[in-house]
């Protein structure tokens, strides 16, 4: 999955250091990102690229986090070169791009980039939020109110009947392929109590035996995924939420239609049905 990054080391403990001329420096507008392609995938630039037009880079970064030894950091209000081989790309980019560890960099920077641009005026009074220098928080000095991370709880559900998986596909969405089901974790509720609640309400099915399997962040929807299997309880016949789901269908272990991807949770807990494995 794309958080499996071995050999390389991801480290997000909030360590405020200065950046250095070699550290990298992730800029994101909207839902695009600065990188350069290169033959052998994408490079975002340092922090010595950028500093000729922006002299403020050093002081206006934020610490992101590090990949083995590098040191990789938010900045903002970017002047750009002129003809530069620095382009603005789509962050879907991050869901195949080599390296893989750089892809993970991308996206998560993202989430990261989008959580920073939602929170610079408190929530409570309005007043600016200024950052904590100890850790990733923001912090109101007007009413004292303290923002950390958002990351939003959901569930990946397998449901199993024997031999067979309920696979599904998305109403409404560009996303075209066979899926499981999913939900997001409503406040009050156990992440079981949600793998429940979302396979009643979207197949119309209850399910018992429910084991958790992995999780994945999810940066796209500032989401930690859970990924659960679990066996159909009684009746196997559908009664499909449309608003949600295009159609629900059981399929025998052989005849699962599913393509490896490196990207998600869903791909694999599929495939690892498939061949038996769970
Ligand atoms: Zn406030």
């Amino acid at each position: 999955m794309i958080q499996d990054i071995a050999p390389h080391q991801f480290k997000n403990e909030y360590r405020p250091v200065s950046p250095q001329k070699d550290s990298i420096a992730l800029y994101y507008e909207e839902h695009t990102a600065l990188m350069r392609r290169t033959q052998t995938g994408i490079e975002f630039p340092t922090f010595g690229e950028l500093e000729r037009l922006n002299e403020e880079i050093y002081e206006n970064s934020i610490y992101l986090f590090t990949i083995d030894e590098k040191q990789y950091y938010l900045v903002d209000n970017l002047n750009r070169e002129p003809h530069s081989e620095f382009t603005m790309e789509n962050t879907e980019i991050f869901r195949t791009a080599d390296p893989q560890y750089s892809a993970f960099a991308g996206i998560t920077g993202y989430q990261l980039y989008r959580w920073y641009q939602t929170r610079r005026y408190c929530g409570r009074c309005g007043h600016k939020m200024r950052h904590d220098t100890k850790e990733r928080m923001l912090f109101c000095e007007h009413c004292r109110n303290m923002e950390f991370p958002k990351i939003c709880p959901a569930v990946i559900v397998g449901v199993t009947d024997g031999n067979r998986i309920l696979m599904s596909k998305y109403a409404g969405r560009s996303y075209k392929k066979y899926a499981l089901l999913a939900g997001f974790t409503e406040i009050g509720e156990t992440v079981e109590e949600t793998v429940a609640r979302e396979v009643m309400e979207e197949v119309g099915l209850k399910v018992k035996n429910i084991r958790y399997y992995k999780s994945q962040p999810w940066a796209f929807s500032d989401t930690l995924l859970m990924g659960f299997y679990c066996d159909l309880d009684g009746d196997a016949e559908v009664t499909l939420d449309e608003e949600e789901l295009a159609l629900a269908e059981w399929f025998e272990r052989d005849e699962i239609p599913v393509e490896p991807s490196r990207d998600s949770l869903t791909n694999e807990m599929i495939i690892k049905f498939k061949q038996g494995e769970v």
